[in-house]
């Protein structure tokens, strides 16, 4: 079978690996001009671990993993307000949780693709034609290639939905906010920061703080924004929507370089993930925002299952058990997304002040069972047991 992927992120890397482990011939196209690295902080678990286990490379992923001890909600003056110790949440998941950068955990799939899978950079999908058995691409670089399946795991502003599927204004559900995030170098902050993960809240705004493996710090910032529209200065618009934040924040906020990550937190929701011989995975099928944390899971766990029905049935019937077995995981995750949303960066002071106190929860005599059954229910794998 050939495979043509769109999207070399943790989707496209994830099923591209498995697809070559049973046979398949795999190219992938990919916009950026070379690797991604960087990126923000994403807490990994459930689905993605459970692919990263069989794909035998946890132990390259616990070597780049941020070694962080609590995660710390403050005020803008920087007084403690409410926390939660990473052993706890580690114990209730039975340790299999990693704090991972996105572009490391691209790197290291990346690292275990095998040299028969070609990856062109600086390179995207133009148009789609079907064929008989397949699917006929132009490409940007002016080739034209053809596979018996093209799949878009280019995100969620795909370009393969675009074309296929039609306008993002159809699938794309903006939860209120947006965010932005960047790596910085600051010798005196990082002792400041330590091996904790900083979030200093105020109704509407959060920013965040974490400390990588390398000693750099990854800044994550949200604020609330019923715009979907980007605005064209990134950088201008953070400083003008996070003022008063304080001292921490306001350092953190002195690093933000001209060209942050800064996107709209939004879902996409569509009826269908696949047409004829064209297929969406990861985020640009279901994004469930970073609100749901767990998109990256998410993107792993449905890699490893459409790689597994695309390897055991004809291509029709694998498009559609892929789907019924993932649908109602992304449905589940999209749900607990939006109700989280109004929780991580409430709108009111007493919400803040609620979830800072929840926060603490699993210290309290019973609270620990209490966590444990909340993160068992988020952490739930679409991966069957071995
Ligand atoms: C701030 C933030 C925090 C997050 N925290 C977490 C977390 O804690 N846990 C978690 O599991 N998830 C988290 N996520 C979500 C997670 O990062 C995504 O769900 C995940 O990256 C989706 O993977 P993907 O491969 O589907 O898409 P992406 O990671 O977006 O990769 C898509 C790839 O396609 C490429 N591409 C885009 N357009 C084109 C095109 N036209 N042609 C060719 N290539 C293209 C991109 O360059 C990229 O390489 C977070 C997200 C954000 C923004």
């Amino acid at each position: 079978m050939k495979v043509l992927i769109c999207g070399a992120g943790i989707a496209g890397l994830t099923l591209a690996w498995w697809l070559r482990r049973g046979g398949a011939e795999v190219t992938i196209v990919e916009k950026a001009a070379g690797p991604r690295s960087d990126g923000y902080m994403i807490d990994f678990f459930g689905s993605g671990y459970d692919v990263a286990e069989r794909m035998g490379v946890l132990g390259e992923l616990r070597e780049i993993a941020a070694d962080i001890v609590e995660l710390v909600y403050t005020d803008p003056r920087g007084r403690r307000a409410g926390g939660l110790r990473y052993a706890s949440a580690r114990a209730v998941l039975g340790g299999r949780v990693l704090s991972l950068m996105r572009g490391g955990l691209e790197s290291v799939l990346r690292s275990c693709l095998d040299s028969g899978v070609e990856i062109r950079y600086g390179t995207s999908v133009a148009a789609v034609r079907d064929v008989p058995g397949g699917v006929e691409c132009e490409l940007t670089d002016g080739t034209v290639s053809r596979a018996g399946l093209l799949v878009g795991a280019d995100g969620i502003h795909s370009a393969v939905r675009g074309l296929v599927f039609g306008p993002e204004e159809r699938y794309l559900r903006p939860l209120g906010y947006h965010t932005a995030s960047y790596l910085l170098r600051d010798t005196g902050l990082a002792e400041e920061v330590g091996r904790r993960a900083v979030l200093v809240s105020v109704p509407d705004r959060q920013v965040g703080i974490y400390p990588t493996r390398d000693g750099a710090l990854a800044a994550f910032l949200v604020h609330a924004c019923p715009e979907t529209a980007l605005p064209a200065d990134p950088r201008a618009e953070i400083a003008a929507r996070y003022p008063g934040m304080g001292e921490l924040a306001g350092r953190v906020l002195s690093h933000c370089p001209q060209d942050p990550y800064y996107d709209c937190v939004a879902q996409i929701r569509m009826p269908r993930w696949s047409r004829g011989r064209v297929v969406l995975l990861g985020d640009a099928a279901h994004a469930v925002s970073l609100m749901a944390g767990q998109g990256a899971s998410m993107a792993m766990g449905g890699a490893y299952t459409l790689a597994v029905e695309l390897l055991g049935a004809d291509t029709e019937a694998a498009l559609e058990r892929y789907e019924r077995r993932m649908r109602p995981f992304a449905l589940g995750k999209q749900e607990s997304g939006r109700t989280a949303a109004g929780w991580m960066v409430p709108h009111q002071a007493w919400k803040i002040a609620v979830r800072n106190r929840l926060s603490g929860l699993a210290e309290l005599p019973g609270g620990g069972a209490v966590m444990g059954r909340a993160f068992r229910r988020l952490s739930e794998s679409v991966i069957p047991a071995a």
